[in-house]
């Protein structure tokens, strides 16, 4: 099959409902974003063997692609409107994988209410890479930005931190999800493979929060980034990192540390900064968990501390994809 028979056949349909794609047929998409409000835009890259393991399901891979630029998206405080695509594929291409990929696109982005604007077919030497740009809007001068966080302020996380490490730890090594259990092991599989981005919780933060990042290099990478940003430090208690029951049990079981779940990757959760005492409000807000784990204070390192306050040394600091 060419280029234009995948075009065609598989992403036309997935521009449903976005006249300014032009059903896929110009040189490039037209984006109008609601009167006054401002674009937000980012882009992530999957490579095979790198971001993803060559044996996922496409319909996963494109799932996943989708999401991790939605949980950036959420972590500014924006709201999703449609994407672009660039794939490199081996030649010849397979259709069977593409036709599977693009029937993932169409799910996720009918449950997220987007869709597709244009993109870029290529042959490659290399491992099959899909690229997603995403475009959302918000508020002019609104977006959560990594920068805005003060000492004193306190530490969140959304949801639990550590699964999607240990999803990938699950597929990867049969021992491990055996030793885990099924169930264990199911639940932090799907945790790898199917992130939440956190649009929700984003969308409520905005106002509330002053600093954001999304959670994909690690916590403790991630909130670094919101300390470098704002020329900060933190401490993070480990004991009130949020962890799922498949996590717990890994901890409690498998001589996983928490500080390797911290320092993990794939979470795709938010942490933020905000004034200390907010969690159960925002809980009843966004109806997703919110933990607070900690405080801003001067200085420039993250500090993982135990109960007592004694420092907890980390092995890394988080995975650097690619
Ligand atoms: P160009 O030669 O200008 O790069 P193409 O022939 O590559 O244009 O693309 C033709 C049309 O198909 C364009 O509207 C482009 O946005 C769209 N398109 C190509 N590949 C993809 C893709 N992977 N996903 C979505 N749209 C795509
Ligand atoms: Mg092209």
């Amino acid at each position: 099959v060419s280029e234009f028979d995948l075009i065609a056949r598989y992403f036309r349909p997935l521009t449903n409902g976005m006249p300014g794609a032009l059903a896929l047929t110009d040189d490039a998409a037209l984006l109008d974003p609601p009167p006054g409000r401002s674009l937000v835009v980012t882009a992530d890259a999957l490579v095979a063997g790198v971001h993803f393991r060559p044996a996922d399901a496409p319909g996963d891979v494109a799932r996943k692609a989708l999401r991790v630029n939605l949980s950036d998206l959420a972590a500014k405080g924006s709201e999703p409107m449609g994407y672009v695509l660039t794939l490199a594929l081996p030649k010849p291409f397979e259709e069977a994988w593409v036709a599977a990929f693009a029937a993932g696109l169409g799910a996720d982005q009918a449950a997220f209410g987007i869709g597709l604007l244009g993109g870029d077919t290529v042959a490659t030497p290399g491992p099959v890479t899909v690229s997603v740009t995403a475009f959302g809007h918000c508020a002019p001068g609104t977006a959560i930005l990594r920068s805005g966080a003060s000492a004193g302020e306190a530490v969140y996380v959304s949801g639990t931190i550590g699964d999607g490490a240990l999803g990938l730890s699950v597929l990867e090594d049969g021992a491990f999800a055996k030793t885990l259990g099924e169930q264990a092991a199911e639940a932090l599989a799907n945790r790898y493979l199917r992130p939440e981005p956190r649009l929700g919780l984003g969308r409520v933060l905005v106002g509330q929060a002053t600093a954001a990042a999304d959670v994909s290099d690690g916590l403790v990478a991630d909130l670094g980034h919101i300390c470098a940003a704002s020329g900060l430090g933190a401490r993070v208690r480990a004991d009130r990192i949020p962890l799922s029951p498949a996590a717990r049990l890994a901890v409690e079981t498998e001589r996983v540390r928490v500080a390797d779940l911290a320092t993990g990757g794939d979470d795709y959760e938010i942490v933020f900064a905000a004034p200390p005492g907010l969690a159960d409000g925002l809980v009843k807000q966004a109806g997703c968990p919110v933990t607070e784990i900690g405080h801003f204070e001067t200085g420039a390192a993250v500090v993982l501390v135990d109960e007592e306050g004694r420092a907890i040394s980390l092995d890394r600091s988080g995975y650097t994809h690619g």
